[in-house]
């Protein structure tokens, strides 16, 4: 089978109508489907990929209108459930004039996470070849619970699992809390991406030297990526490491540019997982993935602008 699984939240981001102001001064906002893990499904499905998204969402307008776009975009949305008591998750994000990312998340609690391990969709999971989560679905109980569960069926069952832990501290208690929380789950990954401010935030060292990586390999590891926005990204697999440089674009907003590498590169990974123990085959996957964050940089939003398989392709042939 090729099917990636999804789990964790789907949400509705607002995004300022203009760039470069504080939530404040925005004078109106506009509405974003959203949430890493529902981005990674509908990358893998943009790309030709089968991706289903397990997660859950509210019984509201918002809620009903994510799971429609989940499956316009050929994502199975049958392992979605639907909260009667709690909202969908809202979240208002600006990027400001400084460059920075400012959110500020409704979730008091949303129904995201009130998953329950009973409300698993287990047929779906035990059907993945990867399952891919983040830690936003760590955070608060019953889904956290829920998301353990989910790991264990689908570890069980032979998937590979994937992390891109992609840390909102404003979610968690405090620092340490998001740290120990999101390392508490670390070793059970098959593949592991994160960003270079995640290596400083999770090492406590402002580096990505290899020695610097390392501190987070782990000898169960089949992949550990540090991606490096336009740079592109660093791989450590068991027997080979090195760098993939990015693509050339004009770059406009970076919005979902990590979960369009994810969702390319698990992609690439499930057509032929024995690219992970070819050096080889792996930079073409990551060249792939590359492209595929290179595009989406290209627009505005991150669900609009993930890219077909073509258009990965024709970037990758122009370079
Ligand atoms: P996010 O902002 O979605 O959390 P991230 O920080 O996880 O993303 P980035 O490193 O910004 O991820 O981008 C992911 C990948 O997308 C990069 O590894 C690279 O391949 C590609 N990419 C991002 N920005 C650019 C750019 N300006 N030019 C070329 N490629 C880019």
């Amino acid at each position: 089978g090729e099917l990636v699984v999804s789990f964790g939240e789907m949400l509705v981001d607002f995004v300022p109508t203009v760039a470069g102001v504080s939530l404040a001064e925005a004078p109106a906002f506009l509405k974003a489907p959203g949430g890493a893990p529902a981005n990674v499904s509908i990358a893998v499905a943009r790309l030709g990929g089968e991706a289903a998204f397990v997660g859950k969402l509210g019984d509201d307008e918002f809620g009903r209108m994510l799971a429609a776009i989940l499956r316009d975009n050929g994502v199975d949305d049958g392992a979605v459930v639907f909260d009667a008591g709690a909202r969908t998750a809202l979240a208002f994000v600006t990027l400001r004039a400084d460059g920075e990312r400012e959110f500020m998340f409704y979730r008091n609690p949303s129904a995201d996470m009130l998953l329950t391990a009973d409300e698993l969709n287990v047929d779906v999971i035990k059907r993945a070849t990867v399952f891919h989560y983040g830690s936003i679905s760590l955070i608060a109980e019953p889904c956290r619970s829920a998301h353990l569960r989910a790991m264990e069926i689908a570890k069980e069952a032979g998937a590979l699992l994937s992390y891109d832990p992609n840390p909102r501290e404003a979610l968690w208690s405090s620092r340490e809390e998001a740290r120990t929380k999101i390392l508490s789950i670390w070793d059970q990954a098959d593949i592991v991406k994160v960003s270079e401010s995640e290596v400083e935030f999770l090492t406590g060292i402002n580096s990505v030297e290899d020695d610097v990586v390392m501190k987070l390999w782990r000898p169960t590891f089949k992949l550990l990526l540090v991606t490096l926005g336009g740079q592109g990204c660093k791989y450590y697999a068991r027997d080979f490491r090195g760098v993939v440089p990015s693509y050339k674009i004009q770059q406009v907003d970076t919005t979902g540019a990590g979960d369009a590498f994810v969702g390319a590169l698990l992609r690439k990974i499930v057509q032929d997982p024995s690219s992970l123990q070819n050096q080889e085959k792996l930079v073409e996957a990551i060249k792939f993935a590359n492209a595929c964050g290179a595009i989406t940089t290209t627009k505005k939003g991150a669900i609009p602008s993930l890219p077909t398989e073509i258009e990965v392709l024709q970037l990758m042939e122009n370079a």
